[in-house]
């Protein structure tokens, strides 16, 4: 009986498009550790890092959560990572895997806000990685209630990781009205829901 359904599983399978509906998120934290110069700082002295952590944590969890795969670069906060690292990820046959990346930036002008996403043009998933760029754009622009921009840019880990990749710039650790739904675990998991929306979409 198990061989008969095994056998009809893997005909049923792939007509419904089973395959091709498992989703691995491969999800970076950027910067990490104690030593990094580019890690941005609020000026109350919140670490860049500190978010990119608890951004990729609550998106892992909100993964785990709906049964979808995910992996996670780092997972600690004084954890510092070469480009090595971050990237050589290879995606499976049959499984669409997705990297996404977590920064935030920092300017001396504190009325400067809004998020980016980056992406690169220059590999061979740029297509699937541009419509991901576009999909986050679009509802973090209802989320927000502001322009998010997209970005073709080079970057490690677009060039070393063999799947689609976009890093998110979250907004601005300088701009208090950002800073404060940075903190906010219910943002973060808003987020999360989004990118996980967005992914299942490609
Ligand atoms: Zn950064």
């Amino acid at each position: 009986m198990k061989k008969i359904l095994f056998i009809l599983l893997t005909i049923i399978a792939p007509a419904i498009g089973f395959s091709q509906n498992k989703v691995k998120l491969i999800i970076d934290a950027g910067h990490g550790g104690n030593k990094d110069p580019k890690d941005a700082k609020s000026k109350y002295g919140d670490k860049e890092s500190d978010f990119c952590l608890a951004f990729a944590q609550a998106l892992y969890d909100y993964a785990k959560e709906n049964n979808i795969d995910a992996v996670m670069t780092r997972t600690k906060k004084n954890q510092s990572l070469t480009f090595d690292q971050r990237s050589g990820y290879k995606s499976e046959p049959g499984v669409k895997t997705v990297y996404i990346s977590f920064h935030f930036h920092a300017e001396t002008a504190p009325n400067i806000r809004g998020a980016e996403v980056w992406y690169s043009s220059k590999t061979p998933n740029a297509n699937t990685s541009k419509k991901l760029a576009e999909k986050l754009k679009a509802s973090f622009e209802r989320l927000n209630d502001y322009d998010v921009f997209i970005r073709d840019k080079e970057a490690v880990v677009f060039s070393k990781n063999d799947m689609p990749a976009v890093i998110i710039m979250g907004g601005y650790l300088t701009n208090d009205t950002e800073l404060k739904h940075f903190k906010d675990e219910g943002y973060q998991k808003e987020m999360a829901v989004m990118i996980v929306k967005a992914v299942n979409e490609l």
